[in-house]
């Protein structure tokens, strides 16, 4: 029996930039995204059974188990720990190598909060993508589990990149592809490795639930006609004035300037071009959305702040951790779930 643990860490998008409807639906976009220290915990046992029994048409030789210590997460096949599993085993298949057989057993311990913006689920996907790579033998590199993993979601690659930065026992942390923070283009899944945002970081997310596809098709108005929508910021493109959504800060963030900024190791400049455009959508629509971003920046000199995804977390990234400290005291309301932490540089 083999058991391993492994983090899986949430991240947060200091800049998202929609740029497209594309014909299948999906969206071209231009995102930024960043490792922060919070982290759900991903615990695998793998009996392995050899000989492998002869095996039954209508069953296949992986078995998982899945638990969770909240009642709120599904544990069973929708699960994207789950799905990561048996996605290594059908591409060992596709590749020709020997089905794994046996027992998997998968323990999410929860810390990330559910529906966020955070990509919770797909932290724990990618730890157990790359843990399942090394259990079963699969030998699998991390541009080949990035490949995979894109099948699961368009946050799954990300993810992989940060498991694989993070849990050093994987034996992958020193691959090109292993990093805390990467530009992503197409649908968010071509990535590039970014020199990190190191800053300090305070999440703040509202009671409620945001639908990610509602958000991408709530943009596609402002995207045909950007005279829809208003920064009510000093834009670097020239776009038609036209009605204000309070508190978004631009429609198309500087992310060309972020990552020039990002590697001179500017944060200071970084975090003047920073935006997301489903703002657009979410602050429009949600109230509990607006009220937690204003009231945060009220605390606010040096930091930026923003909704992560499509909400509806609210995050500050500033240089200066008293600066969090001082807005996370000012979110006094109950029903805010806020969490202070840090970039992965
Ligand atoms: P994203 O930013 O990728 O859209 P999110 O942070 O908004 O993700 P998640 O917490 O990843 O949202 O979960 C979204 C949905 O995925 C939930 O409704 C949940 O049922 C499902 N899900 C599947 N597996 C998991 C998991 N391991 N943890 C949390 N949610 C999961």
């Amino acid at each position: 029996m083999n058991t391993i643990t492994l983090q899986a860490h949430a991240k947060i998008n200091p800049s998202l930039d929609v740029l497209a409807r594309r014909d299948d639906g999906y969206h071209e976009v231009r995102l930024i995204m960043q490792l922060i220290e919070l982290h759900d915990f991903v615990i695998l046992t793998w009996q392995e059974e050899s000989p492998c029994p002869e095996a039954q048409a209508d069953a296949s030789p992986l078995r998982i188990q899945l638990t969770c210590d909240d009642p709120q997460i599904p544990c069973d096949a929708s699960n994207l720990a789950w799905k990561a599993a048996e996605a290594v085993a059908a591409a060992m298949q596709e590749a020709g190598k020997p089905a794994p057989c046996g027992e998997l057993t998968i323990h999410i311990e929860k810390h990330i909060p559910m529906a966020a913006g955070l990509a919770g689920g797909s932290a724990d996907g990618a730890a157990c993508l790359l843990g399942c790579n090394a259990l079963f033998g699969a030998g699998f590199t991390l541009p080949e589990l990035l490949t995979i993993g894109a099948r699961l979601g368009a946050d799954v690659p990300f993810a992989a990149m940060g498991a694989a930065y993070v849990n050093k026992e994987l034996g992958m942390s020193e691959e090109p592809m292993a990093a805390s923070c990467a530009v992503g283009e197409g649908t968010g899944t071509a990535l590039t490795v970014l020199p990190p945002v190191d800053a300090h970081v305070l999440l703040a997310k509202p009671p409620i639930g945001v639908s990610t596809a509602a958000a991408y098709q709530g943009v596609d108005a402002f995207l045909e006609d950007p005279g829809s929508g208003d920064t009510g910021a000093p834009q670097e493109t020239a776009e038609p004035a036209a009605a204000p959504v309070h508190g978004v800060t631009r429609i198309h963030p500087d992310i060309d300037g972020i990552i020039l900024a990002l590697n001179k190791h500017d944060l200071f400049s970084a975090l003047g071009k920073m935006g997301n455009t489903l703002e657009l959508y979410t602050l429009k629509r949600y109230h509990e959305v607006v009220y937690t971003k204003c009231k945060i920046q009220e605390h606010v000199h040096k930091g930026a702040v923003l909704m992560s995804g499509s909400g509806p977390t609210v995050f500050l990234l500033t240089p200066d951790p008293e600066e969090a400290q001082t807005a996370l005291q000012a979110l006094t309301e109950d029903t805010l779930t806020r969490i202070l932490t840090r970039t992965v540089v």
